[in-house]
């Protein structure tokens, strides 16, 4: 049975939380990693399309795998350059804060690994990097929930504007360098196992269902509600459910998650019900915009049943924003979740003091990929956070505008809150920017 209990605080007077900081003070750079360094840093990423990175999969061919490899040689090291060296010129204070210093530390031993990887020019040799670049992916699960950490912790040290840029910048950096990793990945296993995922062009899946990504992800919040909470509404879902399209089903899941915890934990606080048969349900609308005229030509003749983009919108009778904090709803680290709220976790995760605190994520209920961790969802020990970080919908939108979608929040201040996902379907977006 999960009990409530408040949410691990940074206590800075601890002994715990004075030698953390003593052991976490920011280690330079090796000479051999400053050389390196130096090295990559010199170039900017190359312009990496969507378009350029689905075509390795059409056809999939040992070459075709080769090339996908040379990719992720030359742009992982390039793009963690830049992010160990925009770490490295965070204000001192923020650099000694042990979940970034800790951050920091994985930035460089991947870089460290990814640039002084010998060339692959075979198979064999591909499988064995593939392998090392997975458990690397894993490895740096949880990096998001413990950059949220650090950054809450930082907050007197940096403007909200400063830190708002630099964690924008990191996290889409970071998804392209998962992006192009997981690319990579999948289409090795697709080479090895041609049977496998049907309809998958390596991480995308070409025929996605909204409504069952949408059932799956309600399911694990409602667990996730109910045991925060005690309670969780139930969802409807209409407009067009047979819709498919094509997408990154993990990015899909990280929105939706993201956005039914923040509509069943609104209904839940709202109507202060014990009892979830007596809460307003949350209302989804899947629908598929028709394409405006000035696409009838050549664009239906080539794609005539593809959609070009999907809407998700999401209706919750929570309450609304209130319009003192509409302004702030999309800064990082904004929460109105307090300190001691809203946390379901399992007796083991109040081991480690600080370090503790970075384990917000739980239960496997929903996604077993890679990129399980980006909904807040990679440790065993407990169900997760449906609120606190304030990370929520600062990442959604920028997942939704990372291929050139789209997310608002409509409130109505006192009845609840519409929000609306745009998504372009990824067959139709080979120009977004990787
Ligand atoms: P968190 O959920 O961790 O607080 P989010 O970024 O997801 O962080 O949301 C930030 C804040 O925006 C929430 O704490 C809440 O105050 C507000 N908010 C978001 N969605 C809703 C909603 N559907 N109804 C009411 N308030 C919301
Ligand atoms: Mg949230």
């Amino acid at each position: 049975m999960l009990s409530r209990r408040p949410v691990h605080c940074f206590r800075p007077w601890s002994r715990k939380f004075i030698s953390s900081y003593l052991c976490r003070t920011p280690e330079p750079a090796s000479p051999e990693l400053a050389q390196l360094l130096a090295t990559h840093a010199q170039h900017a990423p190359q312009p990496l399309t969507l378009g350029s990175l689905l075509s390795l999969g059409r056809p999939l061919t040992s070459e075709s795998i080769l090339a996908s490899a040379q990719i992720v040689q030359t742009e992982m090291p390039r793009r963690l350059a830049m992010r160990i060296r925009s770490l490295e010129g965070l204000p001192f204070i923020v650099g000694t804060n042990p979940h970034i210093a800790r951050i920091l530390e994985g930035f460089r031993k991947n870089f460290l690994w990814s640039a002084s990887y010998p060339p692959i020019t075979n198979i064999e040799e591909n499988s064995v990097f593939t392998s090392q670049l997975e458990n690397l992916v894993r490895d740096h699960a949880n990096d998001i929930p413990t950059i949220a950490k650090g950054f809450q912790e930082c907050q007197r040290y940096m403007s909200a504007e400063a830190i708002s840029s630099f964690l924008d910048a990191a996290i889409r950096n970071r998804i392209a360098v998962r992006l192009i990793a997981e690319q990579h990945v999948a289409l090795t296993h697709a080479l090895n196992n041609p049977d496998g995922l049907q309809d998958h062009l390596g991480v995308i899946d070409m025929n996605l269902s909204p409504v069952k990504m949408l059932k799956m992800c309600a399911s694990f919040v409602a667990e996730l509600c109910e045991a925060s909470l005690g309670a969780s509404p139930s969802l409807i879902i209409d407009g067009h459910t047979e819709a498919r399209f094509a997408y990154v089903p993990v990015h899909l899941e990280y929105v939706v998650t993201e956005l039914l915890k923040n509509a069943f934990r609104a209904t839940v606080e709202r109507h202060h019900s014990g009892s979830s048969t007596s809460l307003p349900p949350v209302q989804v609308t899947v629908s598929l915009p028709s394409a405006p005229p000035s696409m009838s030509g050549l664009a239906q003749i080539t794609s005539p049943t593809r959609p070009r983009m999907l809407h998700i919108r999401i209706r919750d009778r929570g309450g609304g924003v209130a319009p003192v904090h509409i302004p702030h709803i999309f800064a990082y680290s904004f929460t109105t979740a307090g300190r001691n709220a809203v946390h379901a976790l399992a007796d083991e995760d109040e081991l480690d003091g600080p370090y503790a605190a970075q384990h917000v994520g739980g239960g496997a209920a929903v996604g077993s990929d890679l990129f399980g961790e980006i909904a807040g969802k990679g440790v065993q020990t407990g169900m997760g956070t449906i609120a606190g970080l304030g990370f929520g919908l600062p990442m959604s939108r920028l997942y939704a505008q990372y291929f050139g979608g789209s997310l608002e929040l409509f409130s109505l201040d006192g009845w609840g809150c519409d929000v609306l996902l745009k998504l372009r379907c990824l067959d139709h977006a080979e120009d977004a920017e990787i």
